[in-house]
């Protein structure tokens, strides 16, 4: 996305909150110099698979993608506060970009996780330097919200495995060089008999089955396994512990999917300033009118509050070194529920314009839908919010 020159980049004062150091402030800077470079910004976005590409290999040579894989194997941790405030300066910025460094992340946290000496070794410099792309494949087709019911198996083999089964709605689908999949081993029924695997797009037996075009273009794909054969060193952790995997992993990147939000949600009441400032009507200006002024303050309070949500939820992970299970629901459910609102106001307040192709607020109209589904529909995190208090309360 270009920006007008009467915005220069995100409004940083929430770096003065108490959740962050001056690494987290210096990084932030950095980082939104970066994405209005042109290193950045002179991507062109016609063809997204080419685009994510060079996106990924600009934020590798940058060394913007240690932030989402550990910064090497032998410092491997990941500090939640820089992946929020990466992924909310680049939503700002560039919805593709966020998505981007993202799935770098997403794509090779179980690795990081519990992937062997050799496995890390294998993959985690090449996806760090952006010459390897990164996907997660856990959803299936009649496997979304309810990942007990997957289907696609895996069979041991000697010392390989044999997968055979689908995977769909697989972000980096189709450009990968690695992913991550979660596949039924059979050791206990629903959730306790899933495995992690890596596989890599040219195992004999993996393909594309089909691309899927999403409103907001992304590169996306199902995946299938025909007796894909690998072997069994690339199992992630023990057999039947994927999905504990699974959801270590999203524990990480879910808050992260809120500060897209917030990033989201911040370019919207941005562009809505900046046009009501200048739009002329009534013979005022319209940020002149009463209504305007209590949309402004209802955006900015929502922006806020989920912003609050999302650093506490992170700090909470980096600094107190508790579970977030509950803060990041709360998060991600607030976050991505106050920025579509956010950004239908933003919509409603640029009338006409707000829905022409091509105008940032349609674009992040958008781009902000999807949010609210993956890594957990917010259905799900209030269970998931729900079910924490019950454990301890
Ligand atoms: C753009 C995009 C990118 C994605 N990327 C990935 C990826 O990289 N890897 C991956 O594995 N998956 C990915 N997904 C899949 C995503 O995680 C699933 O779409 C999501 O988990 C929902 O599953 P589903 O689509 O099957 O919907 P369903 O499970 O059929 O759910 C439909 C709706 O039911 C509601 N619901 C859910 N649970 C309950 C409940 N208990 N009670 C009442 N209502 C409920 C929610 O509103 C939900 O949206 C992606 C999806 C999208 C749209």
């Amino acid at each position: 996305m270009t920006i007008p020159a009467t915005l220069t980049g995100p409004s940083w004062d929430h770096l003065d909150w108490p959740f962050f150091d001056s690494s987290h402030r210096e990084f932030a800077t950095r980082l939104d110099a970066f994405a209005k470079s042109d290193a950045m910004t002179m991507i062109d976005h016609t063809d997204v698979d080419a685009a994510c590409r060079r996106l990924v290999r600009a934020l590798g040579d940058a060394g913007i993608l240690k932030v989402a894989t550990g910064a090497s194997e032998t410092d491997p941790l990941i500090d939640s506060r820089l992946v929020c405030l990466a992924r909310e300066t680049l939503a700002w910025h560039d919805g593709l970009a966020d998505f981007a460094f993202a799935m770098q992340g997403l794509g090779t946290g179980a690795i990081g996780l519990s992937g062997s000496a050799a496995l890390r070794a294998a993959v985690m410099p090449k996806v760090r330097s952006g010459e390897w792309l990164a996907a997660f494949a856990l959803s299936e087709k009649d496997a979304g919200s309810d990942v007990a019911a997957m289907a696609c198996a895996a069979r041991p083999d000697g010392d390989h495995y044999i997968l055979d089964g689908e995977k769909t709605w697989i972000s980096n689908g189709g450009i990968a060089d690695v992913y991550t999949v979660f596949a039924r081993t059979g050791e206990a029924p629903g959730t306790r008999g899933i495995s992690a695997f890596v596989v890599f797009a040219d195992d004999p037996g993996f393909s594309i089955a089909e691309r899927i075009d999403v409103i907001a273009p992304h590169p996306l794909a199902t995946t299938r396994f025909e007796s894909c054969r690998i072997p069994a060193s690339r199992r992630l952790g023990d057999p039947g512990e994927g999905f504990k995997i699974a959801m270590r992993t999203l524990d990480i990147f879910r808050a992260s999917v809120a500060a897209a939000a917030v990033g989201f949600a911040r370019r919207a009441l941005d562009e809505a300033l900046s046009h009501a400032r200048e739009r002329q009507m009534f013979g005022a200006k319209l940020a002149d009118l009463q209504l305007t002024q209590a949309a402004l303050g209802d955006m900015a309070t929502g922006i806020d509050a989920a912003t609050l949500l999302t650093y506490r939820a992170a700090w909470r992970r980096d600094v107190q070194k508790l579970s977030t299970t509950q803060e990041a629901a709360m998060a991600k459910m607030t976050a991505t529920e106050t920025a579509q609102t956010v950004i239908d106001r933003a919509v409603q307040l640029f009338g006409g314009r707000g829905v022409r192709t091509g105008e940032i607020v349609e674009k992040l109209y958008r781009e902000i839908r999807a949010l609210r589904i993956y890594e957990g529909a917010t259905e799900v995190q209030k269970l998931i919010i729900a079910r924490e208090l019950l454990k301890t309360k």
